[in-house]
């Protein structure tokens, strides 16, 4: 299910810019557009989930497509063994701005841990 007022099921369906890394029948990956690391990409499912706390048992193998889609674009990308980090943000105390599901892939520079 799309939703018209979220910008990235129009990024998915093609009505707004990215500069797109991948896509299927069920994910895309781009760029996000303000990069907080040399490689910052988003991967999204199509379908509208606005937050993890909407995932169900039925969307094992989606949630797992965004994981490995992720993991392969880091080898593309060279940067799977100096290494990465795989963020989702959930909500507010987490930091979520954008209440569409989405994976960042991060990586290019070390990063410390725990994260502010
Ligand atoms: P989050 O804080 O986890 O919700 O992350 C949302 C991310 O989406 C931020 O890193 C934004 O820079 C990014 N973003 C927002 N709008 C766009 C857009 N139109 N194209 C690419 N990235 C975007």
């Amino acid at each position: 299910m799309s939703n018209e007022s979220c910008i990235f099921c129009r990024i998915a369906a093609g009505e707004l810019p990215a500069d797109i890394y991948y896509q299927d029948d069920e994910v895309v990956a781009f760029r996000d557009i303000h990069p907080v690391a040399p490689t910052h990409l988003l991967i999204i499912p199509k379908r509208h989930i606005a937050t993890a706390n909407e995932f169900s048992d039925t969307d094992t193998s989606l949630i797992g497509r965004l994981s490995i889609t992720a993991a392969k674009l880091a080898k593309e990308l060279r940067i799977a063994e100096s290494g990465y980090r795989m963020v989702m943000n959930c909500n507010r105390d987490a930091g979520q701005t954008v209440f569409h599901v989405h994976l960042h892939l991060l990586g290019g520079r070390a990063m410390s841990w725990p994260p502010g």
